[in-house]
């Protein structure tokens, strides 16, 4: 499934949040389908009220939802990748994941140290980039070598490579993260699937604010003008909330939201935002036996999408059976939508849409 890194320096928050997270994952281990879960991963549902409402109007006996991978990444301070503090080893575990959430802190307690000796989120997030940003000076560089030589020696193959290289090395020299360019799609698959970048991931902020802060604070704001800059998300969460939410049964958690104006954890808000940073929508199966989520790639086909429950079912696909949650809400039922023609008939060439709920007609 698809991961996203927590990153941020000492002490903004991110234990307290990772512990929200794993608490919650927790409560959810019925659910999980899959057994061994690492101590730096948390696994945690997808909110998703639709899929609750398909099972209840079917009356599914069986609720699948679908996950989201969290992974505590520590060790990141000022100088990191020049071995400072636990050393580099963090950037490995940066490389495995598939988005960043930088953790950015925007309370003030006068208890608690911050490393670089004041709140200044946007200067947390800079140093976080540069450590990012060495790094990939470093592959570039390294890679760089290697392909000048081979060019220098009348590689044809080496000489594309090579101008890909300085292209994504001028954009480091300048101290810029390479996901703030637009990149023509064969270099940033380059970036991203031969060099694995680090400033190539797809970030976002997460703005742990104080109580009073949900509403909005000065770090906030500027946060939020930071991260315009890139087109990036921010969640504004509060991290000490989050965990004392988690660890209340659902009543008292639902009266303390209320406290706070709020509707739902914050932790609902996170996960839906780096599902959509990740490009991810939503299709759903049910029936008498299981209502169940599953995750795509916005614009994946209906074959493709088969393939994800069963390959039986890409191979053999025939046609889709689709019904849009917003019709089929307005129905309530599948056979319902069925006897009025609302159910249409798609082919292979059909992208599923968020909230399809959909049956495939295949051949074994
Ligand atoms: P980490 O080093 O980034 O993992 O930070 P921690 O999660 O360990 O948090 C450092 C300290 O800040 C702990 O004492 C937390 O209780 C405290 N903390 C975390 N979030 C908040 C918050 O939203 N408000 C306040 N006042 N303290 C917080």
């Amino acid at each position: 499934s698809l991961s996203v890194g927590i990153v941020g320096l000492p002490n903004v928050g991110k234990s307290t949040l990772f512990n929200a997270i794993t608490e919650s994952a927790k409560a959810q281990a019925a659910n999980y389908p899959f057994c061994t879960i690492e101590p730096n991963v948390g696994v945690v549902e997808v909110p998703d009220r639709r899929l609750y409402e398909i099972a209840r109007l079917e009356r599914s006996k069986k609720i699948t939802p679908t996950f989201i991978e969290f992974v505590d990444i520590a060790g990141l301070v000022r100088n990191a990748s020049q071995g400072e503090g636990l050393g580099n080893q963090f950037l490995a575990h940066i490389r495995e994941v598939d988005a960043i959430a930088m953790v950015l802190r925007c309370f003030e307690d006068p208890d608690i140290v911050h490393i670089e000796g004041s709140v200044d989120p946007v200067r947390d997030a800079q140093i976080i980039d540069l450590e990012l940003i060495a790094k990939d000076l470093e592959t570039v560089s390294k890679r760089l070598e290697k392909v000048e030589k081979m060019a220098r020696i009348g590689d044809k193959k080496a000489k594309e490579e090579l101008e890909k290289l300085s292209m994504l090395r001028e954009i480091l020299e300048g101290m810029e993260p390479v996901r703030r360019r637009e990149l023509a799609q064969d270099v940033r698959e380059y970036a991203e699937r031969v060099l694995f970048l680090l400033t190539i991931k797809p970030v976002l902020y997460v703005a742990n604010v104080d109580e009073e802060g949900l509403k909005g604070n000065e770090h906030l704001e500027k946060v939020m003008g930071y991260a315009r800059n890139e087109k990036a998300p921010v969640v504004a969460i509060c991290a000490k909330l989050e965990a004392e939410l988690v660890s209340l049964p659902a009543q008292d958690r639902k009266e303390l939201l209320l406290a706070y104006g709020l509707e739902e954890p914050g932790l609902n808000r996170l996960v839906r935002e780096a599902y959509k940073l990740l490009g991810l929508i939503t299709f759903f199966t049910a029936g008498e036996k299981e209502a169940r989520a599953w995750t795509i790639k916005r614009g994946t086909k209906a074959p493709q999408a088969a393939g994800k429950i069963h390959s039986d079912f890409e191979r053999g696909f025939i046609a889709a059976e689709v019904i849009n949650y917003e019709d089929y809400i307005k129905v309530g039922s599948i056979s319902k939508a069925k006897e009025m023609g609302l159910v249409r008939l798609e082919g292979r060439d059909y992208q599923i849409k968020d909230g399809d709920i959909v049956y495939f007609r295949f051949n074994v």
